[in-house]
């Protein structure tokens, strides 16, 4: 796990034996269930550490590591578990809220819980748009996390209803997000957020750069939003 650790070294991350165990695990998990269940294209050992592994953690550039240590974090459309596993191994002391619709990969995600003895993870099977309803989970997260699900748009349609105010939302996405912003103004508005920042991600042990959206969460969302499954995508705001 040599290019995580150096990785999460340039995020200010130490590794210790424990997390590099963790994450020795995660890697035979994801690559031995992802010959039954879809999970990821990239099984390659070096590229699972770099552009699952080290992107996931990029996520602390966003918000301070003291902030994330203990925070509430929500993961919406985790898929194998990215970014919010990698992020619940190296802060157990924070809390991590897995949201997946598909069930296959919950099952995965469930089995990783108990094989990583992470005792912070928690999995939910269901959609954003249904979940975000609920009072247990609505405005409950200091951080809520998202990487490759949806254009901005609908996805601060599908993150900011989770975020507590005051809280933060941290999407993931190419650098090129210029338009993807422009187009999800007004919803990020409606939804009760602010685009604090734009970050750069420009990695040693990346090959290719990405970017980081920050929306702040200023205001509560209104109860109509989210909209039922699939019009956030559909017809974002
Ligand atoms: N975040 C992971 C990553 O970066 O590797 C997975 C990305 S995958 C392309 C998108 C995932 O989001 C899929 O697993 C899909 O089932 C899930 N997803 C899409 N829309 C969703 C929704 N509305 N609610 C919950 N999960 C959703």
């Amino acid at each position: 796990m040599e290019l995580l650790v150096k990785g999460a070294a340039t995020l200010g991350l130490a590794l210790g034996d424990r997390e590099v165990r963790l994450f020795e695990n995660y890697y035979e998990a994801l690559v031995g269930w992802n010959r039954m269940v879809n999970l990821t294209a990239i099984t390659e050992r070096d590229e699972v550490q770099t552009r699952h592994f080290v992107d996931s953690l990029s996520a602390i550039l966003a918000v301070p590591a003291n902030v994330v240590t203990s925070a509430h974090m929500a993961d919406v459309g985790s898929g194998a578990g990215f970014p919010g596993v990698p992020l619940a191994i190296v802060f157990p002391e924070s809390r991590v809220t897995l949201i997946e619709s598909t069930a296959k990969k919950t099952a995965f995600l469930s089995h990783l819980k108990e094989l990583l003895g992470l005792a912070n993870l928690t999995v939910l099977t269901g959609r954003a748009e249904e979940l975000a309803h609920l009072p247990e989970l609505r405005e409950r997260f200091d951080i809520v996390l998202s990487r490759a699900v949806a254009e901005l748009a609908a996805l601060a349609e599908l993150t900011l209803p989770f975020c507590r105010i005051g809280g933060t939302s941290v999407v993931h996405k190419r650098p090129d997000v210029a338009g993807e912003l422009a187009r999800a103004r007004q919803a990020i508005e409606t939804l009760g957020g602010h685009l604090d920042r734009v970050l750069d991600v420009d990695l040693e042990v990346m090959k290719e750069k990405g970017a980081l959206v920050v929306l702040d969460k200023i205001i509560a969302t209104p109860d109509r939003f989210p909209r039922r499954p699939g019009m956030p995508v559909k017809r974002p705001l």
